[in-house]
């Protein structure tokens, strides 16, 4: 009997520890009864504490992989996680344009560790080559006032972001001082809704891509955008509760059966 799962596209870093980057994505979708089609956008040198290098993967490369793979297979949504500059950013936006997909846009920009991870001028060439072409848009606060340095509020960086053309912007509050974890959406028509989840008592290592990658694999088994944030949000947040420890540093979600 034939079968066939959704699937989901993603682009993504490698992280050797296996915390972050397309391991985490291929753990996230596959416990959604998703399938991953990876590329990898750049090779990392990293540990559970931090990331040390990043090695970006050549845009000639990535066009030939995509070109060749989309050839033959078609994903119901994409997730792009850490890109490898700006050099990548007009190959991916050819072939995002022609998909016509959900796409669920994790912006990495800095290591939880604290490694700076794009360049002065990655923010800006993001916010003009992929954002009319992104679904969700799944910032962390301090990556949302990167990405919008003029602007004076959250909700101001939100707004300026759905103005490059994105459908909805999540901003996550994991980096924010509060005794619980305030997540904000909002809507293209300025409309917005919060989420507030008890604060657990450590930071995690590859949390971001986890939720990235669980709002696509609902999209992609067909879910609504509310619903797809709904239910990415609770999945993630049951996968912290559950962190493994895989070296000396941050915990991982926990992504996998126990
Ligand atoms: N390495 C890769 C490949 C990533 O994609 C990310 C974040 O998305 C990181 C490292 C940093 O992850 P964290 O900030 O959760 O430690």
């Amino acid at each position: 009997m034939l079968s066939s799962q959704p699937r989901v596209l993603c682009l993504s870093g490698l992280d050797p520890a296996g915390g972050a980057g397309l391991q985490a994505d291929i753990e996230t979708l596959a416990a959604h009864g998703v399938h991953a089609f990876g590329l990898i956008t750049a090779l990392t040198v990293q540990d559970s504490h931090n990331v040390r290098r990043v090695v970006a993967t050549d845009p000639a490369l990535l066009d030939e992989q995509l070109s060749v793979l989309l050839a033959d297979a078609r994903p119901d949504a994409v997730k792009l996680g850490l890109l490898g500059g700006s050099a990548q950013l007009p190959v991916i936006a050819t072939h995002l344009a022609r998909l016509a997909v959900p796409v669920v846009c994790d912006p990495v920009l800095r290591a939880g560790g604290g490694t700076d991870l794009a360049t002065a001028q990655f923010p800006a060439a993001l916010r003009a080559r992929l954002l009319p072409l992104v679904t969700v848009l799944t910032p962390n606060a301090a990556e949302a006032r990167r990405l919008v340095p003029a602007a004076a509020t959250l909700a101001e960086c939100a707004a300026a972001l759905l103005a490059d053309g994105c459908a909805r912007v999540l901003v996550t509050g994991g980096d924010e001082p509060g005794a619980s974890v305030i997540n904000w959406a909002w809507r293209g028509d300025g409309s917005t809704r919060h989420w507030q989840w008890p604060r657990l008592p450590e930071t995690f290592h590859g949390a971001g891509c986890t939720l990235a990658s669980a709002i696509a694999a609902r999209l992609a088994l067909g879910d609504g955008l509310d619903d797809a944030l709904d239910a990415g949000q609770r999945w993630t947040q049951a996968a912290l509760t559950r962190a493994i420890s895989i070296g000396s540093g941050r915990r991982i979600p926990g992504r996998l059966p126990a």
